[in-house]
């Protein structure tokens, strides 16, 4: 297995292999890049089919990091960890706690959050041994109420402010007063989306392989029901994936209608070439990482006390951010996610 010469390996600062006889623990915790601050990032648990597979992931996810959080001028760098092992048979306190003891020996160079895997019960055990953390601290709405920790309701937030900045950029328009858009997922991300463009005037399209969830939307907010396979094809302005990645690919761009992909999904582009595809075929791409960084945003000044309002504006900032991505590319004639990098790239290097 190569390390230093793998493909994905891109500078990692430190790359920790972590075990721990009595639980059973195996880990990888992947630091890229530490410039802005200390790495945050999830830990995913998988039963990864083996263990080149599982740094290939983590060494993606982490680099990916560092990009989504100077991106968002967030003062953090990027980071990840995975857990090899199912999370429905394998998991245990002690895997856990020894996770959390992991992430301590690093003294705070990798802050740790929940990903696929791992939820807020896990990382309140990790709370036990390392204060390294994130996802944990109580959150109160504007009302001084009680909240979940769960970040998609910013993400949705994000992603909605990231579409009004797509629409005023490609259609010269203020208002999504009748815009027409496709969601793909109407899951936690995207039925706030949903109810958010519903109010702002905006006509819906969705799909989901949970029927109930489409179902929601049909009664809750007069969306349009599309099958799956059908959301590519239909005669909208916005194509917002918030389901899988890998969905702009070789099959899927050709039928777009849309001018505008904009949603929350993560790596949207099933190759980087793809980047350029949509370009050619003159449809404005919202780089994934950027419009849907409001989760990260949220649990990174959770974790500084931030005032709530204070936090809004700092993901309404992710508008001002795809409109200097969306201008640049234009000047340079590049696709949107060349753009996003060499940003990011700016901002961490
Ligand atoms: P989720 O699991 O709650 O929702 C995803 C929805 O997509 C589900 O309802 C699922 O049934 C549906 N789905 C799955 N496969 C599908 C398919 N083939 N066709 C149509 N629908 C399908 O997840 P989420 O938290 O809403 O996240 C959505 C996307 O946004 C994911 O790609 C996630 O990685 C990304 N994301 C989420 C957050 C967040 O804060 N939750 C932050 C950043 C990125």
């Amino acid at each position: 297995m190569k390390l230093f010469t793998h493909h994905e390996f891109d500078h990692h600062e430190q790359v920790v292999f972590c075990h721990d006889k009595a639980s059973g623990l195996k880990a990888i915790i992947a630091i890229h890049n530490t410039h802005r601050g200390p790495a945050l990032g999830g830990c995913r648990m998988y039963p990864y089919a083996s263990e080149a597979e599982a740094l290939t992931d983590v060494l993606r996810l982490s680099r990916g990091m560092t990009y989504k959080s100077a991106i968002a001028n967030l003062p953090l760098g990027g980071g990840k960890s995975v857990i090899i092992g199912d999370p429905r048979h394998d998991k245990t306190a002690a895997l856990i706690r020894a996770m959390g003891q992991a992430v301590e020996r690093l003294g705070g160079r990798y802050i740790v959050a929940e990903d696929s895997g791992t939820g807020v019960a896990d990382m309140q055990l990790i709370g036990e041994v390392t204060p390294h953390v994130s996802g944990i601290a109580e959150k109160f709405d504007a009302e001084g109420n009680p909240r979940s920790g769960d970040p998609s309701p910013m993400t949705a937030r994000g992603t909605y402010v990231g579409i009004r900045a797509a629409v005023r950029h490609r259609l010269g328009r203020e208002s999504l007063e009748g815009v027409r858009v496709a969601i793909q997922g109407v899951g936690n991300v995207g039925r706030h989306l949903a109810k958010q463009l519903h109010d702002a005037g905006a006509r819906l399209w969705v799909c989901d392989i949970n029927c109930a969830a489409v179902q929601r939307m049909v009664d809750e907010l007069g969306a349009s029901a599309v099958a799956n396979e059908a959301i590519y094809d239909q005669e909208v302005d916005v194509f917002a994936p918030c389901a899988l990645g890998a969905i702009l690919n070789d099959q899927t761009i050709p039928r777009l209608r849309a001018c505008i992909v904009a949603g929350s999904a993560n790596n949207q582009l099933a190759e980087k070439q793809h980047g350029l595809a949509l370009m050619k075929r003159g449809i404005l791409y919202a780089p994934d990482y950027v419009i849907n960084a409001g989760g990260v945003i949220d649990v990174c000044y959770e974790r500084s006390a931030e005032d709530r309002g204070r936090i809004v504006q700092r993901v309404d900032a992710i508008g001002d951010t795809l409109e200097e991505i969306f201008d640049r590319a234009e000047r340079q004639r590049q696709p949107t996610d060349a753009v996003a990098d060499r940003l990011a790239e700016e901002r961490f290097s």
